[in-house]
């Protein structure tokens, strides 16, 4: 998740902060869950609680879509667009102005390096609510020719309450996209950070209340998938709930939002996503990109370059130059500097992880380097290449959503393109080569939401992401984003 042009890091370096124990946010006021049980929030660097966070669950969201709702027909509705756009623009402002120190807390509480959290994921969150801060007075409807004495107008009116379920491994940036565009367009949240990483999400919410974004309009419920996000995604009074996560996640969250109240959802789910590479590419910059396309952010990227195509003539070069990548790695703690890949986000990552690496072994994939835990504490986990993959193993199937490179061949376009669209997966893909036609060809024909062609992770808050298939629908970011947090109004006026 990052240009491929982000700035090199900076030396910048941070302590771990220290943590209080952790409210939820309804209505404006920070308070104990309702029936008072909290839950630890663990820093995957040494496997210790950082502090203890309220745990919402059904009573809570009850309430956050209460304050929600009057937020949504009092104060929000009743506010220019123009001073939407405002606030909009003083929340990116506070989480600038707050970088550091919501670089240091995302590290804390996600493993990923700091200079990562704080050249990455915190300048892109403050260009995504400025973006969506631009839009709030420019989102408008159309005037349509119909037959007869009739005048016809439509308006993009805000869809109302709506509920954000957020994955682990960007936090902020989830935040960011869900918010954004929900703010933008006049909607109220009712927002579930992942159980693993509730803390940034509270502070995004402290820095939108000193922007003087009213009470209720944005209201925080951390707690658990099955509990606090069944209650949002099962709700009778929400509007629409939007979701990132894994694709089992999104049917059951598409289950009750059908059986409840038929509510709106938009999916941003998960993929297998083929990374192309041709023998007549620039290898160096294959390299390069291949090797960030996966590993980036620990390898927990919805997008990672999973089934990396490499043409057969030039493998072995290929090869030679990723593992040499590979053993550069610096493992270690996301607050050293040198850092450049930090543990996986929990436990339980960790063991999924481990369990595809052995399904890879077992499978024959040749195993060229890593497939071992690494660090005495923390869910740290080598850097690892397999070799010789091919399309019918698990690893070169199934999200791994870890540090694990899967190295398949190919000898031409068209078997490339089809062994590429043979998953049930849509979200991402890109292609190396310097043949133009070959490359825009290769690009028609993925079946992929985003396709890079000499690039890999290129992101910009203007430009749509989302997927095929069972990678979700619906496209955050972009004006595409605003279709996912309005209904259309026609109103036909007589003029006779
Ligand atoms: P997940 O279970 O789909 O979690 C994503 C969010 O959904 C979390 O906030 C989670 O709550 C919530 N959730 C879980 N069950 C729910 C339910 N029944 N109703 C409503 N909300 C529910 O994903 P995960 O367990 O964190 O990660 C598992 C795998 O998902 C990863 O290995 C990876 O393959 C994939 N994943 C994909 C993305 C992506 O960007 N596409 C992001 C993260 C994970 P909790 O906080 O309680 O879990
Ligand atoms: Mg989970």
């Amino acid at each position: 998740m990052a240009t491929a042009t982000a700035k090199s890091p900076t030396t910048t370096t941070a302590k771990p902060p220290q943590v209080k124990d952790q409210p939820l946010l309804i209505g404006g006021k920070w308070q104990d869950s309702v029936s008072g049980k909290t839950f630890a929030t663990v820093n995957p660097a040494n496997g210790e609680t950082i502090c203890q966070v309220a745990e919402g669950d059904k009573a809570d969201v009850d309430l956050a879509v209460k304050a929600a709702r009057k937020a949504f027909e009092g104060p929000w509705s009743k506010m220019n667009a123009s001073e939407r756009g405002r606030l909009l623009n003083k929340l990116a402002d506070l989480v600038e102005e707050n970088a550091q120190q919501l670089a240091a807390l995302e590290s804390l509480d996600n493993g990923k390096p700091y200079k990562d959290s704080l050249n990455i994921d915190v300048p892109m969150s403050v260009k995504c609510y400025r973006y969506y801060a631009g839009w709030a007075d420019k989102i408008h409807g159309k005037t349509i020719p119909v037959e007869g004495p009739f005048f016809c107008y439509t308006r993009h009116e805000p869809v109302g309450v709506v509920g954000q379920i957020i994955p682990w491994n960007f936090p902020l940036l989830m935040q960011a996209w869900k918010l954004g565009p929900a703010l933008a367009t006049g909607c109220t949240v009712v927002l579930k950070p992942a159980e693993q990483t509730p803390l940034t999400a509270l502070e995004v919410a402290r820095l939108a209340q000193e922007a003087g974004i009213p009470d209720g309009v944005l209201n925080v419920i951390p707690g658990y998938g099955p509990t606090a996000g069944a209650a949002i995604s099962g709700h009778m009074d929400v509007d629409k709930v939007a979701f990132t996560g894994e694709h089992t996640t999104g049917q059951i969250i598409s289950e009750a939002a059908a059986k409840s109240n038929l509510k709106r959802v938009s999916l941003e789910l998960g993929g297998k996503s083929p990374n192309v590479v041709f023998a007549d590419a620039d290898l160096d910059a294959a390299v390069e990109g291949a090797y960030f396309g996966l590993f980036f952010n620990q390898g927990q990227c919805c997008c990672a370059g999973s089934r990396l195509f490499v043409e057969e003539k030039i493998h072995d070069q290929f090869v030679e130059k990723i593992l040499k990548k590979a053993k550069a790695q610096k493992v270690g703690d996301p607050f050293d500097p040198q850092t450049t890949q930090g543990p996986q986000v929990s436990q339980e990552q960790c063991d999924r992880i481990m369990g595809y690496i052995d399904a890879g072994k077992k499978d024959g994939a040749k195993l060229l380097t890593g497939g071992n835990r690494a660090g005495g504490k923390g869910y740290y986990i080598e850097p690892t290449v397999f070799d010789g993959v091919k399309d019918e193993m698990k690893i070169a199937k199934e999200e791994i959503f870890g540090p694990v490179m899967n190295i398949l061949t190919f000898k031409d376009a068209d078997e490339v393109v089809r062994r590429g669209n043979q998953t049930f997966y849509g979200l991402a893909a890109a292609v190396w080569t310097r043949d133009i036609t070959k490359a825009h060809r290769i690009a028609n024909g993925l079946r992929a939401g985003t396709v890079w062609i000499n690039c890999y992770d290129v992101f910009d808050a203007a430009a749509p992401f989302g997927g095929y298939k069972m990678s979700g629908h619906g496209r955050e970011l972009g004006e595409y984003a605003l279709e996912l947090y309005t209904e259309v109004k026609t109103v036909y006026v007589n003029l006779q």
